[in-house]
């Protein structure tokens, strides 16, 4: 199967052609992204309109130069894949038109793609993982927790009751007058810093549902840098230590219950996979800890290469492809792209965790 993926969603305009061999092993033909990055770093987070507007700019370019690089002609590609939600509005419309447009002219099937499908499923993509396994996605928008069971079959076990674990790196950052996107600014002053300092508290350590908060912790943060306050530099080093160890003895203390969870019902005698997605998941110290623990309780521990992390097109492609190798059929082409769509809003038994 050669699928061409196109995604759109927030502030990355991106082109794939994906292969996906018979025995179930991809291939990443071209992946091509435009990050908007310096559109938006002005304003210190992603500005939807303009966001829409760059799209609309580049997207032709970025699928030409896809099919290019991998030597590959629309009329040998099998399938259109194309982010569909959760997203921004604008940004999704224009990839969306696009693979309209495409599938239309060339009589090809179109697949409408979950954004969090493709974060999902991109560990089968890099390294042979096998179902059910667990996924820890953490991004600017998103922290879940999710039991991937097959494609298209989720179970959301956690997620985020205040901000996305990306977002609060990028609030911290703002707050530190650090430069954004704050998890790369953060993380980097965190190596300076001694995270013994300030004693910040860790978000719902010992609850009992895998869940994520991190508003109050920003808040806490927040306190503590009004009371040192003007900031130097050191100050600044150890308020970021102090919210990265935080931060990572949450997730720690979150996953460890999924883990358990999923060890009582599925066993661990198949050394299931414990895989991270998500631009958050560039970071040294969670991907250590998350190996560490993963480890510990038996499992393996995937993280895709970082370009894989971040959003791309490569992920909505190869979720096409899984999608049609497993028989679902194609889309109808007058879907309408969905602000928000959890992924497992289509599943017909959920069983939550501990719901
Ligand atoms: P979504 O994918 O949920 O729609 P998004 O596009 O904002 O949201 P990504 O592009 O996957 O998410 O990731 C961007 C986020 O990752 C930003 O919030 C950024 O601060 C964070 N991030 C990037 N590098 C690091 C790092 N080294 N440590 C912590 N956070 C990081
Ligand atoms: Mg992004
Ligand atoms: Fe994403």
């Amino acid at each position: 199967l050669l699928i061409l993926g196109i995604e759109t969603s927030c502030d990355e305009t991106a082109a794939a052609v994906v292969a996906r061999d018979s025995d179930g092993r991809g291939r990443i033909l071209a992946d091509v992204v435009f990050s908007q990055l310096d559109l938006h770093a002005a304003f210190g987070g992603v500005v939807p309109e303009i966001a829409a507007r760059s799209h609309l700019t580049v997207i032709d370019q970025l699928i030409a130069e896809a099919l290019a690089r991998s030597q590959v002609r629309l009329a040998d590609i099998d399938g259109i894949a194309v982010t569909s939600g959760p997203g921004l509005i604008g940004g999704l419309m224009v990839g969306l038109m696009t693979a309209k447009a495409l599938a239309m002219a060339t009589s090809k099937p179109m697949l409408a793609i979950n954004h969090l499908e493709g974060h999902a499923l991109t560990a089968r993509l890099t390294d042979a993982v096998a179902f059910p396994y667990l996924l820890l996605l953490v991004s600017g928008g998103h922290t879940q927790l999710i039991l991937v069971k097959g494609v298209g079959d989720y179970e959301r076990w956690g997620t985020t009751i205040d901000d996305a674990l990306g977002e609060a790196f990028d609030k911290t950052a703002k707050l530190l007058g650090l430069p954004y996107p704050g998890g790369p600014a953060v993380e980097a002053a965190a190596k300076a810093g001694d995270p013994q300092r300030f004693r910040l508290p860790i978000p719902l350590r010992g609850t009992p549902t895998p869940d994520f908060s991190f508003s109050g912790l920003k808040t806490a943060l927040r306190q503590a840098a009004e009371r040192e306050a003007p900031l130097s530099e050191a100050t600044i080093a150890d308020l970021c230590a102090g919210f990265q160890l935080a931060v990572t003895k949450s997730l720690a203390d979150r996953v460890q219950i999924a883990l358990r969870a999923f060890a009582y019902r599925f066993g661990t005698g198949a050394h299931p996979a414990l895989v991270v997605a998500g631009g958050v998941a560039a970071n040294q110290a969670i991907r250590a800890t998350l190996l560490e623990l993963a480890g510990t309780h038996g499992f393996r521990f995937i993280a895709p290469p970082l370009a894989l992390c971040t959003d791309n097109a490569a992920m909505i492609a190869w979720a096409g492809a899984e999608r049609m190798a497993a028989g679902f059929p194609a889309d109808a082409l007058d879907v309408a792209p969905r602000a928000r769509w959890p992924l497992d809003a289509d599943a017909k038994a959920v069983i939550g965790f501990g719901r």
